[in-house]
């Protein structure tokens, strides 16, 4: 039911504020991966930081010099997070990352790994917070870690990927995605957003067990990848992620201005209830997304059946025991349909 009210707030909130225009654009980069892999294993984004260092240890059979890079690269984010200043005054402890200002530089700096072709281009970018040879370090390291990972992206990593990236792209950019982004971004009221959004797929390392995660790093979402995730589930957990990113760009006022009724609603845990709401409203879209999908297929089986159409290839159409299950499958079919349409009108479909 909460899901459903977001998704109420969401359609009447769309109407009211402009949308950003968002294109999406998928891969399975090595660069995006190696950023990825240095982060995991140095505990600077949320991973399934047990499978990475797990690889890394007894597949890649970590070394000393892995562990001179990695320290390297955690001392240089270091001195840029203790440069950072403290949060901003505020009734509750903010639900968004630029909250803590620590964690935005640390953020800044991997944003700006992630988006520069050289070395002079990540120093360039990364000159407000770093010196010349401070950044040279740093993306050495990132490069230090990609020759590393390489010999196994080449044999495994990026072999598992091909179509999977060109299928979530194709439904990152469907019309219907596309719109609910349009919508989530009038929501949350997104502040300029950048128009590029990059989807980063990860192959886990242990693809063959079904743990991963999603996390994002300014416009750049990442999806772990396993053998079992169909490319829906990539880019519904894209969406998830993307909604993290534009509930982040709202104004810096008008997210402290939500504590607000959270603060006078003078109910036991308001500040809990605060702290799950970034959370919730991303699940709920993504809930969203998947209610959207499910609602036309069962409206298309229900349409087949009030059409006389069989349903099911090989079922005899005029034996009583298939008519049975087939008048059962249609009545089930009507009736969720008519379900799906009255949440279809709920959220404006
Ligand atoms: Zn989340």
């Amino acid at each position: 039911m909460d899901g459903l009210v977001l998704s109420l707030a969401l359609i009447v909130a769309s109407g009211a504020a402009p949308a950003a225009s968002l294109k999406f654009h998928c891969d399975a980069a090595e660069s995006a991966n190696a950023v990825y892999h240095v982060a995991c294993l140095a505990g600077h984004i949320p991973c399934t930081q047990d499978v990475f260092e797990r690889f890394w240890h007894d597949t890649l059979q970590w070394t000393a010099a892995d562990q001179r890079e990695l320290d390297a690269w955690t001392r240089g984010v270091k001195k840029v997070e203790n440069a950072a200043g403290p949060p901003r005054a505020a009734p509750y402890v903010g639900n968004y990352r630029s909250f803590f200002p620590e964690l935005d530089a640390r953020l800044r700096i991997l944003h700006a790994a992630l988006e520069s072709r050289s070395a002079s281009d990540f120093g360039r970018r990364t000159k407000q917070w770093l010196g010349a040879k401070e950044a040279a370090r740093l993306h050495d390291t990132i490069e230090y870690f990609r020759r590393r990972l390489q010999p196994w992206w080449e044999s495994t990593g990026h072999t598992i990927e091909k179509t999977r990236v060109r299928r979530v792209e194709k439904t990152l950019r469907s019309d219907k995605m596309v719109a609910l982004a349009r919508r989530v971004s009038a929501f949350v009221e997104a502040d300029a957003p950048a128009s590029d959004v990059h989807v980063h797929l990860i192959p886990s390392p242990e693809a063959r067990f079904d743990v991963a995660t999603g996390t994002f790093v300014v416009n750049h979402l990442f999806v772990e990848v396993t053998d079992a995730a169909a490319p829906d589930d990539l880019a519904s957990v894209s969406l998830h992620e993307l909604t993290h990113y534009l509930y982040e760009t709202a104004p810096a006022a008008k997210r402290l201005d939500l504590m607000q009724p959270f603060v006078r609603a003078e109910v036991p845990h308001a500040s809990a209830f605060y702290a799950l709401l970034n959370e919730a409203l991303a699940t709920a879209t993504q809930g969203l997304l998947v209610q959207r999908s499910r609602t036309s297929d069962l409206h298309q089986r229900a349409r087949l059946c009030l059409s006389g159409i069989p349903r099911r290839t090989g079922e005899p159409l005029h034996s009583r025991r298939g008519r049975r299950r087939s008048d059962r499958r249609c009545r089930q079919s009507v009736r969720e349909t008519q379900i799906g349409v009255v949440f279809g009108i709920a959220v404006g479909n």
